[in-house]
């Protein structure tokens, strides 16, 4: 199991630090890990000036999975834009071919207080969101500023899914539901748009192959409104990229905790890119107060996908839960009667619970 670890910028480091604990300590269980660091982001630029640097693209590539911590910073913000830390996260997910973003949204019962929504409507929660992530109208041409022939100014861009696109995200829909609850959830606007009627004929006809999972259709608008009216409904929502990119960040938030989100984007093989949700968070970058869950989390996902280690992806989760369990808490999920820790410490105890 050859992982490239990327710690990235901000808190990137601090965060990182406690998942190769985990995985130090399943190391010496025996199993075979091996890691082998790289830059990314700012530090890539601060390395060797550019945020996706040369050698990180050979590790990444050479690597069976990609464990980042998160780009960004204030130092970076004036910088040319290939220059920008950002660019660094673009160009991995452009170059590895990760084309299926998988994001998962759980309230765990420790933590329903601290959802937005009543605890009746989020306890118990377990959705996933499928976002696709290498097409639509993110990398549609053409785009740009034009100018009419009446002389106005015009902004355009250009949404378009090709058929292959659509069948291999569906297929990892798909796959993930059979996993799961098998119900899968294809959001679209094919009221509205060709590219959407497009993608749910598509859908409909990659669903043929799989007879045990039930599908069905939902508008994005409503699917917006249904997250926040009964949430719980959902298994699997497969989406395109501008849809789940919203979609996504919506679900995150009925957990309560950005902190506590893990992500995977996968390309055809199940190579994968392991990420938490959240971003460098430049405000408490060095204070020892990040929540880690959501990167040891992502080291659970990377077992489950990548190595196909469903156990190994239990007992991750499983000591994260005895740990919420035994009342530990970083500040952004403190609530009074439970005990305040560091990142550090955080670490420390899923390591012990593991
Ligand atoms: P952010 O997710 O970094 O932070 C938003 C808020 O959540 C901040 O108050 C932060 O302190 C808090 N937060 C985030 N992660 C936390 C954690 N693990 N524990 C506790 N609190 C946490 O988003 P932002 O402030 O909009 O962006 C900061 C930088 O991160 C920017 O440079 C942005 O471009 C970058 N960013 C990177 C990624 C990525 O690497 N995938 C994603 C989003 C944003």
């Amino acid at each position: 199991m050859k992982i490239a670890v990327l710690p990235g910028d901000g808190i990137g480091p601090e965060i990182i630090a406690q998942a190769v604990k985990v995985m130090n300590a399943l190391r010496s269980d025996g199993f075979p890990i091996e890691l082998e660091y790289g830059h990314l982001g700012g530090a890539g630029y601060d390395a060797a000036g550019d945020p996706f640097p040369a050698a990180t693209e050979q590790l990444s590539k050479e690597s069976d999975a990609v464990l980042l911590g998160a780009v960004g910073g204030y130092q970076y913000d004036n910088l040319p834009r290939p220059m920008r830390p950002e660019q660094g996260l673009l160009r991995i997910r452009k170059g590895l071919g990760l084309f299926a973003n998988l994001r998962p949204a759980m309230v765990y019962p420790e933590l329903v207080n601290a959802s937005s929504l009543k605890p009746e409507l989020v306890a118990g929660l377990n959705i996933m969101i499928l976002r696709e992530l290498t097409g639509d109208i993110y990398f549609g041409q053409p785009r740009g500023i034009r100018t009419l022939e009446n002389g106005e100014r015009q902004g355009f861009d250009t949404m378009h899914y090709s058929e292959s696109e659509i069948r291999r995200v569906a297929h990892v829909g798909f796959k993930a539901a059979l996993k799961r609850g098998k119900k899968l959830c294809s959001v679209d606007k094919a009221n509205v748009l060709d590219t959407s009627m497009f993608w749910r004929e598509i859908v409909s006809d990659v669903a043929k192959e799989y007879p045990q999972v039930e599908l069905s259709h939902m508008y994005v608008d409503n699917a917006a409104m249904q997250l926040v009216r009964a949430p719980k409904q959902f298994d699997v929502i497969l989406t395109g990229n501008i849809f789940g990119d919203i979609l996504s960040d919506e679900a995150s938030m009925l957990t309560g905790s950005i902190g506590m989100l893990p992500s995977a984007s996968l390309d055809s093989n199940n190579k994968g890119l392991y990420e938490p949700c959240h971003g460098s968070a430049p405000d408490i970058a060095g204070k020892d107060i990040a929540n880690p869950l959501a990167t040891i989390l992502s080291v659970a996902m990377m077992m489950r996908y990548t190595f196909e280690r469903e156990d190994v992806a239990q007992r991750i989760e499983t000591a994260v839960r005895k740990t919420l369990q035994n009342g530990l808490r970083t500040g952004d999920i403190y609530e009074a009667g439970t005990q305040k820790v560091g990142c550090a410490a955080m670490g420390d105890a899923v390591v012990a619970s593991l």
